[in-house]
């Protein structure tokens, strides 16, 4: 196994009890307003979510682990994207780390390079620029060491190296309070709290008990492991001019997907100087078994992603570890309650990493538990709003898991993926991430204003995943040497950077809805693009949510005068960079995207 520690099946539990003792044990029975439950990147920042909102809360977090935990080995969830990032950054006040102390990440890319070496010959999507909103590699080592440091900055108690044995709920309205039961260097401890939370990650003690584990539909597996040195794919390719058309010429500062048919292969570099690789997978099209262990993966890299494979070869003797995850997606029956109790981070559910939005929806949690805590604090009732936020967050969770639910054979398609790409970002940029960034998430008088809106675009998401997966049956699978340069969409640039915009209630539900009239356009394209190709799609269910989507929404969305998607690359020619328009984006039109978008778009 090549001098690797060995493989477990739960990386995120299998560390061992720690002994070590912090400065300030918490007194036995000591009372708290809220009580977490796990010190990982949940918990942790979901208490510094608290305190900033709450100068004067009282809480106490209990890890397991003890600090500092090892940089670069740690866990996985290391790609940050907007929502996540923009948590980190601004809710929690940390920019300052992130930009110090972590990589800025050069957006997604993905290279369909199943059984290639040469990657600048095969179809790529990403961008060649920087957008206007960052994101970041984040070493969750690194991260988390930081986070418990800044929590006791923030006068935040951390117990480390704490293990919670047993939770006893209070009855709801009984007004007594939670207590949790921990043991640390061999002591037993007892705290009384107010709230509790359980950030306990996939150990899942709350949801055990109270018998709230879901599973979902989604059936896939990933192994993982980090590489002490850097994978600089730049350097796989010798064309300079291939290297120059990216800016910084830096892919690997990019999270890099290396895909095929029913899985993808991560690779991101951390701030430590390690490489995070993993390959996740549809076990119906590449079973567990062929890749459970390094040298298994190994065998696997030499057939599938064969560059790959010569770039690990020779790095072989800097593996740090491996693990896996048998089957990492699931649901939860409920993760807020008005008995104050929730659960955020994986404690609850978890969907699937394609698209990185792990960190994302412990944003979106925190922040629903934050607000609740908040309405408590002020003496107002909880039971309706509970309700509510853990309905919507839930239709988050599966509106999102559309994206990944029997998708994974479209992976391997180049001409449909790079459409669903698009698709799935615009859907995340114009939807989601709004309602984060502006702050509405929580707003229920917004949302409910927009509740049409909402709705039809979750429904043209719905149908569009479906067509997707109908399209990618049929289609021919040509595999042209061309970079879908997502930097030169001027409408695809402007949404990112609409993020940025500052909103009144007005201009936002005019977003929402220009964002509706935007997933209604884009999905017109892709029906005529795929049913032009391949007159026999039944393209007739999403016709219909396209109509629905079209009732009391503007005429336009304003974000593009032209085509949206990519125009069809020309498989005849050289290496080329497919655009929608024909001018090259410099940086100052990427940069200036985020002034002019808020005017044109609420006009
Ligand atoms: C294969 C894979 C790849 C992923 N990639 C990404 C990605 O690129 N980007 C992204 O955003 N997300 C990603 N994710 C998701 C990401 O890993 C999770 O969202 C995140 O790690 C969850 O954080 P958490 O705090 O809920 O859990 P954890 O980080 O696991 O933290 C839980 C903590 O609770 C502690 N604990 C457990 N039991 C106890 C106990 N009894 N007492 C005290 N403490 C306890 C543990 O020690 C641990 O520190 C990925 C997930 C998977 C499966």
């Amino acid at each position: 196994m090549s001098g690797a520690p060995p493989a477990h099946a739960d990386a995120a539990t299998g560390a061992p009890d720690a002994e070590s003792h912090a400065a300030h044990e918490p007194a036995d029975a000591a009372r708290h307003d809220v009580v977490i439950v796990g010190g990982g990147l949940a918990g942790l920042t979901l208490a510094l979510q608290l305190k900033r909102r709450f100068a004067d809360i009282d809480i106490l977090v209990i890890e397991r682990r003890a600090h500092p935990v090892p940089v670069a080995a740690h866990k996985v969830g290391e790609s940050s994207v907007e929502i996540g990032a923009h948590y980190f950054a601004k809710v929690l006040g940390l920019e300052e780390h992130l930009k110090t102390a972590q990589l800025k990440k050069f957006g997604f890319r993905f290279f369909f390079s199943e059984g290639r070496r040469d990657i600048d010959q095969v179809t790529e999507i990403g961008a060649s620029r920087y957008l206007a909103v960052p994101s970041y590699q984040i070493d969750r080592g690194i991260f988390e060491n930081f986070l418990g440091a800044e929590c006791a900055r923030r006068g935040i108690r951390f117990v480390d190296g704490a293990r919670v044995q047993t939770i006893d709920l209070a009855a709801g309205t009984s007004g007594e309070p939670h207590r949790t039961h921990y043991l640390r260097g061999g002591r037993e401890h007892r705290v009384d709290s107010r709230w509790l939370v359980d950030a306990g990650g996939r150990a899942g003690l709350l949801k055990r008990k109270l018998g709230l584990a879901e599973a979902n539909g989604h059936a896939a597996h990933a192994v993982w492991f980090r590489i002490q040195d850097r994978i600089t794919l730049d350097d796989w390719v010798a064309d300079p001019m291939w290297r120059a058309s990216c800016e910084p010429p830096a892919r690997w500062m990019s999270t890099n997907h290396l895909v095929g048919a029913g899985y993808w292969v991560w690779l991101i570099p951390l701030a430590s100087g390690s490489h995070s690789v993993g390959i996740v997978a549809d076990p119906a099209l590449h079973p567990l078994e062929s890749m459970d262990t390094f040298d298994k993966a190994m065998e696997w890299f030499r057939t599938y992603q064969p560059r790959l494979y010569d770039e690990l070869d020779g790095k072989r003797d800097k593996l740090q570890d491996f693990a896996f995850f048998r089957r990492f997606s699931y649901g939860c029956k409920q993760v807020f309650s008005a008995d104050r109790w929730a659960l955020t981070g994986e404690a609850g559910l978890f969907l699937d990493p394609f698209y990185s939005p792990g960190s994302d929806f412990i944003a979106i949690g925190n922040t629903y538990i934050t607000e609740l805590i908040g309405r408590d604090r002020a003496g107002q009732h909880l039971g309706a709003h509970a309700q509510l936020y853990d309905q919507i967050y839930h239709s988050f969770y599966a509106s999102t898991l559309a994206l990944y639910e029997g998708q994974y054979p479209i992976f391997g398609d180049p001409g449909v993926l790079p459409v669903k790409v698009i698709w799935d970002y615009s859907y995340y940029w114009g939807v989601l991430s709004q309602l984060f960034f502006h702050g509405r998430l929580a707003d229920l008088a917004a949302l409910g204003a927009l509740r049409g809106e909402l709705m039809a675009c979750q429904q043209l998401n719905v149908e569009m995943q479906r067509f997707l997966r109908a399209w990618s049956a049929v289609s021919d699978k040509r595999n042209p040497a061309v970079m879908l340069d997502q930097a030169a969409l001027p409408w695809f640039r402007r949404l990112n950077a609409s993020l940025n915009d500052e909103l009144d209630d007005a201009q936002f539900r005019a977003r929402i809805r220009a964002s509706t009239a935007l997933l209604r356009e884009l999905a017109g394209e892709i029906v005529d693009r795929a049913c032009g190709a391949h007159p026999g799609l039944d393209a007739s269910a999403l016709r219909r949510a396209i109509e629905a989507a079209a009732a009391g929404g503007p005429a336009c969305s304003g974000f593009g005068d032209g085509p949206l998607l990519f125009e069809v690359p020309d498989a005849a020619r050289n290496r080329s960079t497919a655009r929608a328009d024909s001018a090259a984006p410099d940086a100052a039109a990427c940069a200036s995207d985020a002034d002019s978008l808020g005017t044109r778009l609420v006009a």
